[in-house]
């Protein structure tokens, strides 16, 4: 990965040149202010040499000036300190005379005001002017009027510094402040920098390692879920924390919804090939039968005739059931669907049914009971709790071998109504129990009985749209009993 990519490199360079820009501007600012210092202590330092020279120079009121006396003493004091340069200033500021060795090119006019601002003493120092000697530089002087009381006549210049500190590394070599002030600040800078790479190092390596979670998450086809090393099990104590936490859950989401649409696709295939399936039986029989009548015409004997065409009858009716079956659970699981629940009687609804129920049983000999304590009115839809009672009963008298006894029992159980419906018939296997309620699901067991497989799907369907569920409990060869409850209606 390219340094400048990622966000730890991003933020070294950030650093870096954030940092370069400090230093620089510190060191021009530190180089300004030392020569500023050392320009005002110099200044402050010979405040007095001027007025001195003055006082020793230019005695006595007929104070003249005297060009050729004026340049033996001038002589005289740069022998002396050779760092100063002198210069004699009539009023305006042009140099009359001055100390510098001959052949050097002088300007021989400097401006006036700064010298007349230094000698009022009315602005802080350091106050630089011009050096006659080199025009372009600004220089701290030291100056005095001539003579120092009544009206001046001229002024004694002194240029200070002389041809020093012209450049930056000039300073530098000669000021030990402006040395160590900088090394103080380099180091400083330096040690922040090398802090700030680690911190920012130390924070960006889980969001690295995130990245890298991520990353992998993708490339494994979105298939194994982010797991974060450092967050896992712990809580999140910061931002990134609760990203990685966020991506860990979204990526298991991720994973179950991609397999749950694979696997309604692959529902979706087994519906449709049991639907053809479960057609084409029936309709090959109605085929069959029609056939033969028409083929074997005259020859057919009467009774055998009617009951082909009775066959063909029972197999069309079952197509019938079966499509309307279709149809009525593809309603119930319609997204769209809402229930219309309204207070009612269960007691009464069960009545009912078990009386419908009643001449079927009675063919088979079976017993059909209510066991009953008083409960109260229960809200639903009265026409789908009617359509999953029937299922059940249906289903019981069906897999009830003859002779056998059916209870449907409810009593109250705290907000609910129980309605229980108890077969001592053939039972279900354990193999079929956890499937009994899928569509077009069958049990292996010897019933003789030709069902769709779609009366407990939509039983169940029915029950869940009452915010409920159908539980079912049974041994093999005893009978089965199915559960579900009932809001009560407040
Ligand atoms: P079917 O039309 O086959 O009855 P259902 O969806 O109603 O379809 O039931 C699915 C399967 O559950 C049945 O094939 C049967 O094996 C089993 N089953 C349902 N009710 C009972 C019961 N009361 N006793 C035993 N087995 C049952």
């Amino acid at each position: 990965m390219y340094m400048h990519r990622t966000l730890y490199g991003k933020i070294t360079l950030i650093l870096l040149m954030l940092f370069f820009a400090i230093a620089a501007l510190n060191t021009v600012w530190t180089l300004f202010i030392t020569r500023s210092y050392i320009d005002e202590a110099n200044q402050e330092l010979n405040r007095n040499l001027a007025r001195y020279l003055v006082t020793s120079e230019f005695s006595g009121p007929e104070a003249v000036i005297d060009n050729a006396s004026l340049k033996k003493s001038f002589e005289m004091l740069m022998s002396i300190n050779p760092n100063i340069e002198l210069y004699l200033l009539d009023t305006e500021g042009k140099v009359v005379a001055y100390s510098a060795p001959p052949g050097k090119r002088i300007k021989e006019q400097v401006p006036i005001e700064p010298v007349r601002t230094y000698i009022s003493g009315r602005k802080g120092l350091p106050i630089r002017n011009k050096d006659p000697r080199n025009p372009g530089s600004l220089k701290v002087f030291s100056a005095a009027p001539i003579p120092l009381d009544g009206p001046a006549v001229g002024y004694l210049y002194i240029i200070l510094s002389g041809e020093e500190h012209d450049s930056v590394m000039d300073l530098l070599q000669t000021s030990y402040i402006a040395r160590l002030s900088i090394w103080v600040w380099a180091s400083a800078l330096l040690f922040l920098f090398v802090t700030g790479l680690v911190l920012f190092n130390h924070l960006t390596r889980r969001h690295r390692q995130l990245t890298e979670a991520v990353e992998s998450f993708r490339r494994s086809d979105f298939r194994i879920p982010v797991t974060l090393p450092e967050t896992s099990g712990g809580k999140a104590s910061d931002e990134i924390d609760m990203l990685g936490e966020v991506f860990s859950d979204m990526s298991r989401r991720i994973i179950d919804q991609i397999s749950d649409l694979e696997n309604s696709d692959v529902q979706r295939r087994e519906l449709i090939s049991n639907i053809s399936h479960d057609l084409r039986m029936p309709l090959a029989a109605i085929q069959g039968h029609l056939e033969t009548i028409l083929l074997k015409g005259s020859s057919l004997g009467d009774g055998e005739k009617t009951e082909r065409i009775e066959m063909a009858l029972k197999q069309a009716e079952r197509l019938g059931r079966l499509v309307s079956e279709l149809l009525e659970l593809s309603r119930l699981e319609s997204p769209g669907l809402d229930v219309k629940a309204e207070p009612f009687s269960l007691a009464e609804l069960v009545q009912d049914i078990v009386q419908d129920f009643k001449p079927a049983a009675a063919e088979k000999g079976i017993e059909l009971t209510i066991l009953q304590e008083k409960i109260p009115a229960v809200s639903g839809d009265i026409g789908l709790v009617e359509r999953a009672l029937q299922n059940l009963l249906d289903n019981s008298i069906g897999y009830t071998t003859e002779g056998g006894s059916i209870t449907v029992g409810m009593e109250s159980s705290g907000p609910d109504v129980l309605v229980k419906v108890t077969d001592d018939g053939i039972g279900i296997s354990p193999e079929d129990l956890p499937h009994i309620f899928e569509r077009f699901y069958r049990g292996r067991g010897e019933s003789g009985r030709v069902g769709s497989g779609l009366g407990l799907a939509i039983a169940r369907r029915i029950i869940q749209l009452h915010g409920s569920d159908i539980e079912v409990t049974s041994t093999p060869g005893e009978g089965a009993t199915f559960t579900f409850t009932l809001p009560v209606s407040s």
